[in-house]
């Protein structure tokens, strides 16, 4: 792909834009770099820029900036339907998000995850499944660093791991996973595709470009992965990939329909893993640090990937055995009277915080709520049955998820994190876990999931020291 001297419009100033901007520049290209929200924002970053020959433009994106553009590069958190994009595409401009370019500078094979959960926890554990492997891993994209960063590492990596997200995967054209992992689709994000099915068609573009040399890990246990699946399998153009499975029950055969190539299972002490390179092996359950059924899933993805990627099963095992987990991922934060409190503020929305509920055998106090996303909440009633003691409401989908679960649990109100704290802590007794779970976005009260999860954990240990103040004045 030619870059010098050519016109690039970049859409977006956060963390992927300007990488995308700087690698641009470097190579020769006359960049510019637009982004809505006001200078002020950037007056950090912008002098770096600057200092590269990258043009600005901030608070607005002006028709005038398109216009003549070779190629325009829009950010993962920016549509690509708004007007000036729609227009300059319209008008035979080529537009792609970063992952595309960097797909085209790209030489190592990239084992790319997707998925509505679990994408950040799968990307991480298979990216030190391949680093105990005795590989050189870039871990990046949607997750931390921006995969064009990995095209300008100063040695090349063998093998690229990639957190893809739906936006992501609506704007690429050629990008071709060597392995790509699609670990579930249920709702999230109706507040920014059309409907549901929208949505799951975004995320099946990642097996687009994929041929049989290449390998799709699918969960057998979600209908809708299954299906998207299965529907790029019918494409008489395109030869499928290989595939690997997980998901059935332990001793289940293999299901309906074309062989599977490889494939994971869970058994009552063991995780077991058969592929065609490296045969039958398993992991004990007891190695396995994370907890939840969900994860278990997640190691099975993880392990399959990796398997298929060039990795070992002493890489794979090694690497579950030291993995703890991400923070705010049903995180232990403190256990208060012989109650357990527990960091969940990642779950924004309904299946992660009934995966997160699953979890759990003992009686639950649940904190909810946060920004809607248009979804419903009911789903999450066959999950409260014997297990949830009361459930605590907060944020601006307070009286929506209020409504829906009326029948469920006893439903306390809460204005403040605080407040939730303390009336989840006044209601459970020892042995009791207190679950903060929101099934929500954070934006309606924090500036991201961690704040939130940061401000449970302060008001757990506030709550904590006031008890401990009143028991040592008594
Ligand atoms: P993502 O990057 O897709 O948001 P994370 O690994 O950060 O995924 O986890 C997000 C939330 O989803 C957390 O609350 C986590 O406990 C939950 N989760 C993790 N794996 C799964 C899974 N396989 N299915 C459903 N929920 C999951």
């Amino acid at each position: 792909m030619e870059i010098e001297n050519k016109k690039a419009v970049v859409v977006g100033c956060g963390k992927t834009g300007r990488s995308t901007a700087t690698f641009l520049a470097r190579r020769g290209a006359r960049v510019t770099v637009t982004d809505a929200a006001a200078a002020s924002v950037f007056k950090d970053a912008a002098p770096g820029l600057s200092n590269l020959g990258v043009a600005l433009e901030f608070g607005g994106h002006r028709p005038e900036t398109f216009a003549g553009a070779d190629m325009i590069i829009v950010s993962p958190g920016v549509s690509h339907t708004i007007a000036p994009i729609a227009a300059a595409q319209a008008a035979g401009t080529p537009v792609m998000g970063e992952i595309e370019l960097a797909f085209r500078f790209i030489t190592a094979p990239i084992l790319a995850v997707t998925g509505t959960n679990g994408k950040s926890t799968v990307t991480l554990l298979a990216g030190e499944m391949l680093k105990a492997s005795g590989l050189k891993v870039f871990v990046g994209g949607n997750l931390g660093t921006p995969l064009i960063d990995s095209v300008e590492a100063d040695t090349p990596p063998d093998r690229i791991v990639a957190e893809i997200s739906s936006f992501q995967l609506d704007t690429i054209d050629s990008f071709r996973p060597a392995v790509a992992v699609l670990l579930n689709i249920t709702d999230d994000h109706l507040d920014r595709y059309p409907d549901a099915e929208a949505y799951a068609r975004s995320k099946g573009k990642i097996f687009m470009n994929q041929g049989p040399a290449d390998t799709a890990v699918i969960n057998m246990a979600d209908p809708v992965t299954r299906r998207i699946f299965d529907e790029r399998c019918a494409d008489a153009v395109h030869e499928p990939p290989r595939r690997f499975i997980y998901g059935m029950d332990a001793d289940q055969e293999q299901p309906e329909g074309r062989k599977a190539d490889g494939r994971a299972w869970i058994s009552g002490r063991e995780l077991w893993f058969e592929t065609p390179e490296w045969g039958v092996f398993s992991v004990p359950r007891a190695d396995i640090v994370l907890s939840g059924r969900h994860n278990l899933e997640n190691i099975c993805a993880a392990g399959l990937a990796v398997l298929a990627a060039g990795g070992t099963p002493e890489g794979v095992t090694a690497a579950v055995r030291g993995f703890t987990g991400l923070p705010h991922r049903v995180q232990h934060v403190d256990t208060v009277n012989g109650v357990q409190y527990i960091d969940d503020s990642k779950a924004t929305n309904v299946d992660a915080a009934a995966r997160a509920l699953e979890a759990f055998d003992n009686p639950v106090v649940l904190i909810m709520g946060g920004r809607d996303k248009g979804g419903s909440y009911a789903p999450l009633k066959s999950r409260f049955a014997g297990r949830v003691r009361h459930l605590v409401v907060l944020g601006e989908a307070a009286a929506k998820i209020a409504a829906e679960l009326k029948d469920a649990a006893p439903i306390t109100r809460a204005a403040t994190m605080d407040a939730a704290v303390l009336a989840a802590g006044a209601v459970a007794v020892s042995g009791d876990t207190v679950l903060l779970s929101p099934a929500c976005s954070s934006f309606d009260m924090y500036e991201s999931y961690a704040r939130r999860g940061e401000d449970f954990a302060r008001a757990v240990r506030e709550m904590r020291e006031m008890q401990e103040i009143k028991r040592g004045a008594s």
